[in-house]
């Protein structure tokens, strides 16, 4: 039996004995709840799920752990394991815990009693997650933090902007699809903040060229912690089984291949570096250096740049063009949905004859993905 129920304030809880994880679930990390705090949050980036063991249910620290990852913005599902009582379900609940599995299944009643939010299953729903207070309160915090940002680095330059990330250190990544423009950003970081991940979505649908130059371009940088994100093979065969969802729904595809498994490796990141640069045009056009998309902050360095600009740093630079460019392409994705464009409007090639022109992960979680709507 599953339960798929979004739990709101609410606490899952499993019976206990031997752990089965669920089928899909492969980034599931456990730690004790003796762990250092900074040590979990570095270990929890990446996990989709992280399980806290309590040795004692005398021992509160699992507790204290679980509202540390919470305020500092992991989403991913917290269960609490091991030496837990009922008398316990309501602190569970408030430290940001999804879900508990207790090593002695005692009666589910009590646990029901102690908590009355609480539901029983024997595994927690996929995608999970505790609207918990702290998660709210983080938001809250980030959304003023961007504002003083804002006003702060209005005028900053690239550099000065990428600087700026060492406020966030260790919880900052580079998302970049080292296409047409990517080697600019790449090599500003790589000069300014080498030790920053780089995170490369690799939907399957891209280019030969754009892989083999994302390695080339690597190396030539010496960027020092690429990650290339894949898409849930499960949830592939599932969904695209005959590898024609980008023709029959693009938004699937995108959401599949794009937005929930960047959602899943950003978990235990508080800040993602774009490239994204206003004369992009569309709803690039207004980018601020530094914008709070209801989850994460996300930092623009390059929003302000331009196309000569752009240009001129790769020769300034030596950089090497992606091999696409001299065949007409300007902007570079996927290859079902990608093609050459000429004029001006740099980004006409993507999804050309369709209605849109992002492939959603920029996209403000406040349009029906919000966990919480902030005013
Ligand atoms: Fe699928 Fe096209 Fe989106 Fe790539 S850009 S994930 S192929 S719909």
């Amino acid at each position: 039996m599953r339960s798929d129920t979004h739990i709101a304030a609410a606490l899952v809880i499993e019976r206990g004995g031997a752990d089965e994880a669920p089928a899909n679930d492969t980034g599931t990390l456990e730690i004790p709840g003796e762990t250092p705090a900074e040590e979990a949050l570095a270990l929890s980036r990446g996990a989709r799920a992280v399980d806290i063991r309590f040795a004692k249910f005398s021992d509160g620290r699992g507790f204290s752990l679980a509202a540390i990852l919470r305020e500092r913005g992991y989403t991913g599902s917290i269960r609490a394991v091991g030496q837990i009582i009922p008398d316990q379900a309501g602190l569970l609940a408030r430290a940001g815990f999804d879900s508990v599995k207790p090593d002695a299944e005692g009666p589910q009643g009590r646990w029901a009693l102690a908590h009355p939010g609480s539901e029983t299953a024997y595994q927690p729903g996929p995608g999970a997650s505790a609207p918990s207070a702290f998660l709210r309160r983080a938001a809250i915090a980030r959304k003023r933090q961007v504002e003083r940002l804002n006003a702060e680095f209005a005028d900053a330059s690239p550099d000065q902007i990428l600087a700026a990330a060492d406020l966030f250190e260790g919880r900052i990544a580079m998302l970049s699809s080292f296409g047409a423009e990517a080697a600019v950003g790449l090599a500003l970081l790589a000069r300014s903040a080498p030790d920053v991940p780089v995170l490369f979505l690799d939907t399957k649908r891209h280019f030969a060229q754009t892989l083999s130059y994302r390695d080339r371009l690597a190396a030539h940088l010496g960027l020092k912690d690429l990650r290339v994100i894949e898409p849930d093979p499960a949830e592939e065969a599932e969904q695209d089984g005959d590898e024609r969802l980008w023709r029959r729904d693009a938004n699937a595809c995108c959401d599949l291949r794009k937005v929930r498994p960047l959602a899943r490796a950003l978990n235990g990141f508080e800040v993602l570096i774009t490239g994204r640069k206003r004369y992009h045009g569309g709803e690039r056009e207004t980018l601020q250096p530094f914008e709070f998309d209801g989850e994460r902050i996300k930092v623009n360095p390059f929003a302000a740049m331009g196309a000569e600009e752009v240009a001129a740093l790769y020769r300034e630079l030596d950089l090497p063009p992606h091999p696409l460019v001299a065949e007409g392409y300007p902007s570079i994705g996927c290859w079902p949905c990608t093609a050459p464009a000429q004029g001006g409007d740099l980004r006409a090639g993507r999804w050309a004859g369709q209605d849109r022109d992002e492939c959603g992960i920029h996209r403000p979680l406040g349009e029906g993905r919000a966990r919480y709507r902030l005013i």
